[in-house]
């Protein structure tokens, strides 16, 4: 029996081509390693399933605790309620965690990017909760819940104490929403005057940050944030150190935890063997030290920071012309 039962998600779009050329990696890396391979998205149904997220998947992932998953394609404004929430809601994975930082051999405005994004993932405005109250007029709540906040909170500090980052800014607009952003922020405040006094601690209204984020990124850490505020801020500061291909995450629960990149299904180069695999690589480089396989991790680290500092075999979104199997292959021609 493999010594790790990981479930796997293709998902959409470029999805399948990124999880194929990160699960060729990592089992070129050594992993001991079975694969359960279940869909979800518009895969889901077109394979006869009645929802985006079929129980199979949501089961398998509750039994194994851990997988590795592509992007899907959530239509807008119309059809099944997304996928990535509906995950993230089910198995309670309430905190969602994306480094950003500067990669050798990647160019771009800014040096010395090294931050990390904690974003609630579980309510806000994306609990989903939408009225039409009389024909012409809708609305959406926005949920915050003391408990939300304060296991975010608590979840942010303690990262930032185990990965000795220095400090915690929470992006916030409290100054409108007074009651759910006030939450937000009454609770962080508590958990740092409470439980970590000596880690660092600021705030500052989002349209203030994001001002303050493109001027100069250098100077952030840990930056926690409320659902939406971090979905957004996330693709921005992908923007900051080479863009969507070079960015992982991971969605963490107290019972299961589901890693993956931080783009989305790029229908406008699905199926064309373009797609940058590193942000799913790096995803599953966070999935190996999660589940302690430290020493794997270290070695795809090692070979894809040098495969990027030689600068021969990039992808296209990096400046190259390879294709995502091309970088795959230069990735475990380099592992040491
Ligand atoms: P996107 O992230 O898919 O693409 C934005 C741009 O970045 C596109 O030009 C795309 O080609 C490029 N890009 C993204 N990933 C890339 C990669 N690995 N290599 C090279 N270029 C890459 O965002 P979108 O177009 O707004 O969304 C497409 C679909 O993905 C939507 O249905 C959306 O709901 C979904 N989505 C899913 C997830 C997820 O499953 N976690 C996250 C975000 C968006």
């Amino acid at each position: 029996m493999a010594k790790h039962t990981i479930v796997l998600i293709p998902g959409d779009g470029i999805g399948p081509e990124v999880t194929a050329a990160a699960k060729r990696v990592i089992e070129a890396a050594g992993l001991d390693v079975e694969w359960l391979e279940l869909p979800a998205g518009a895969t889901a149904i077109d394979q006869g399933f009645d929802n985006v997220l079929p129980e199979q998947t949501i089961a398998a992932i509750r039994a194994h605790k851990i997988a590795l998953k592509g992007p899907v394609t959530t239509p807008v404004g119309k059809g099944f309620r997304s996928v990535n929430v509906q995950l993230r809601q089910k198995l309670n994975l309430y905190a969602a965690i994306r480094p950003v930082r500067n990669l050798p051999g990647v160019k771009t405005r800014f040096e010395g990017v090294d931050m990390v994004i904690v974003r609630e993932n579980t309510e806000g405005l994306y609990s989903g909760i939408e009225n039409e109250i009389v024909p012409g007029v809708v609305t959406s709540l926005k949920v915050a819940s003391e408990v939300a906040c304060m296991r975010i909170a608590r979840y942010a500090f303690r990262y930032a104490v185990r990965r000795q980052r220095r400090r915690i800014t929470v992006f916030h607009k409290a100054n409108i929403m007074k009651l759910s952003d006030g939450l937000f922020l009454k609770c962080s405040r508590l958990v740092h005057d409470q439980e970590f006094p000596h880690v660092e601690y600021d705030e500052v209204i989002i349209d203030a940050g994001c001002m303050k984020l493109v001027q100069d990124p250098s100077k952030m850490d840990v930056l926690l944030m409320e659902n939406l505020y971090g979905d957004l801020v996330s693709d921005l500061c992908a923007g900051l150190v080479g863009g969507l291909g070079v960015v992982p995450g991971s969605n963490i629960g107290d019972d299961a935890a589901v890693f993956e990149a931080v783009h989305g299904s790029a229908p406008d180069i699905a199926g064309k063997g373009v797609a940058n695999p590193l942000a799913l690589i790096m995803s599953g480089v966070m999935m190996l030290n999660h589940i302690g396989e430290e020493a794997i991790a270290g070695r795809i680290k090692t070979a894809y920071n040098n495969v990027l500092a030689e600068g021969k075999t990039l992808t296209r979104d990096l400046g190259g012309s390879a294709g995502t199997n091309d970088f795959a292959d230069a990735i475990i021609s380099r592992l040491p």
